[in-house]
């Protein structure tokens, strides 16, 4: 078999990785990449870009290589590992180029059909996938893929394993392991070590924070971490804002449930966050959609605010913004283009942390310096993340018992670090550990 890296291996972001055995290929998810951005839920702008300018701006994975090397009509099956648009931001850009279903867990699909509802056609058949079950991919032989129950920063995200003569090739991007998850099951480690028993040829790991030592908490650490700013903290007759990243369902709930202790309307406002809420509505994981309303456009967003800022005590805000994007809520309201006059202890609640990358470090650094210009309070980093440190990808690894491994999702620097920890648990560099950049492939 041949493992193409394609996207996502000289960066963070784009994710695009191709398994080609004998006259079939299956990809392995199609993400968007804009400079800076990550978790890019701030997508409306997009709506503006086509194939061809975003392959310009190299924001989706130059899958053109599969022409190259003549692999493009082999493509038997496009499957999505999470709903995240670094996973499946690219697909409503890039699907018509192949002739195969598109398979994803029921969140990641419908989070995929909101794209589609923006405008965009997607032509081939999606395919709804629940946590812990298969799909059988068809091609020259079937294939079946498991697509196992993981933890990560939204829902339904999925270990993919494709079963193949030589074993199992194993996509791990993205994923912590998540003991006490607050939505969800903790990860199917039954499952992971059945794969172990049967045989793991090759695993394509994440790598983002494998230079980062220890293990990454649990969401329930986050929750706790918000009770504490939200519940005692936070000034009683003011405003509280939250702003943090749409799709992570869960973070969302525990705000909700905190908020609605508190005594406080809760008031989502953005489009980003109508998306995903609305895809976790129609895919029944979304408890607390009751306890709260949403505003969606610019002049409802003003209305709201209006009256929001006559009661400021009553209200409790969620909102876009805390990359410090420009022309997101938050923006908005920092720069006093909406109605509502911010003013000292008002709360803003930053349940994120910044991207380290230039463009966003910049916007954040302006935010902040508007926001106090207004003399607010600011909680930054009321966050735990969502990818595993280097303890949880070594108990992983050790879980599975890969015959290679290909780290993925990173510049040289991260993929280095994840070969490094390789090394330590005993791979040999080159020989079944491997490191690809874009548009490289490696013979197993
Ligand atoms: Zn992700």
């Amino acid at each position: 078999m041949k493992i193409h890296a394609i996207g996502g291996y000289n960066e963070v972001g784009k994710n695009m990785t191709a398994l080609e055995i004998g006259k079939d290929v299956i990809i392995f998810d199609a993400g968007l990449y804009l400079p800076p951005i990550v978790e890019l839920e701030e997508r409306e702008k997009l709506d503006i870009y086509n194939e061809r300018t975003l392959r310009d701006m190299k924001a989706i994975p130059d899958d053109l290589v599969l022409d190259r090397k003549g692999l493009t009509k082999n493509v038997r099956a496009i499957l999505i590992s999470h709903a995240h648009l670094d996973h499946v931001g690219a697909v409503p850009y890039l699907e018509h180029r192949y002739n195969a279903e598109i398979a994803g867990t029921p969140f990641t699909m419908e989070v995929l059909r909101e794209l589609r509802k923006e405008g965009m056609k997607i032509r081939n058949k999606l395919r709804y996938v629940h946590p812990n079950s298969q799909y059988i991919v068809k091609g020259g032989q079937e294939y079946p893929a498991e697509f196992i129950n993981i933890t990560h920063s939204t829902l339904q995200t999925a270990l993919i394993a494709v079963k193949t003569d030589e074993g199992y090739v194993v996509y791990a991007n993205d994923f912590k392991l998540d003991n006490n998850p607050v939505i969800g099951k903790k990860p199917n480690y039954d499952a992971m070590r059945k794969l172990a028993q049967k045989g793991v040829k090759v695993l394509i790991i994440e790598s983002l924070y494998a230079a980062s030592s220890g293990k990454t908490p649990s969401e329930r650490i986050a929750r706790n971490l918000l009770e504490d700013v939200l519940l005692s903290t936070a000034n009683e007759n003011s405003l509280i804002i939250i702003t943090t990243f749409s799709s992570h369902i869960a973070r969302l709930k525990s705000i909700v449930e905190f908020g609605k202790k508190l005594n406080r309307k809760i008031i989502f406002l953005g489009r980003s966050l109508n998306k995903y809420v609305g895809a976790a509505i129609r895919v029944n994981l979304c408890s607390f959609h009751k306890d709260m309303s949403m505003f969606v456009y610019r002049n409802q967003i003003n209305s709201i605010l209006k009256k929001i800022n006559k009661n400021k005590k009553d209200y409790l805000i969620v909102c876009t913004g805390h990359q410090g994007e420009p022309g997101s809520v938050l923006d908005r309201i920092a720069k006093r283009e909406t109605p509502l006059v911010l003013s000292n202890k008002d709360n803003i609640i930053f349940s994120s942390k910044v991207i380290p990358a230039e463009v966003n470090i910049a916007n954040r650094t302006l935010l902040e310096k508007r926001l106090k210009r207004n003399g607010v309070r600011i909680f930054d980093e009321v966050h735990v993340s969502g990818h595993s440190s280097r303890e949880d990808l070594r108990d992983f690894i050790d879980m599975l018992q890969p015959e290679h491994i290909i780290p993925a999702h990173g510049d040289m620097k991260k993929l280095s670090s994840l070969i490094d920890l390789a090394t330590e648990m005993g791979y040999k560099y080159g020989k079944n550990c491997h490191m690809l950049q874009n548009g490289e492939h490696v013979i197993l």
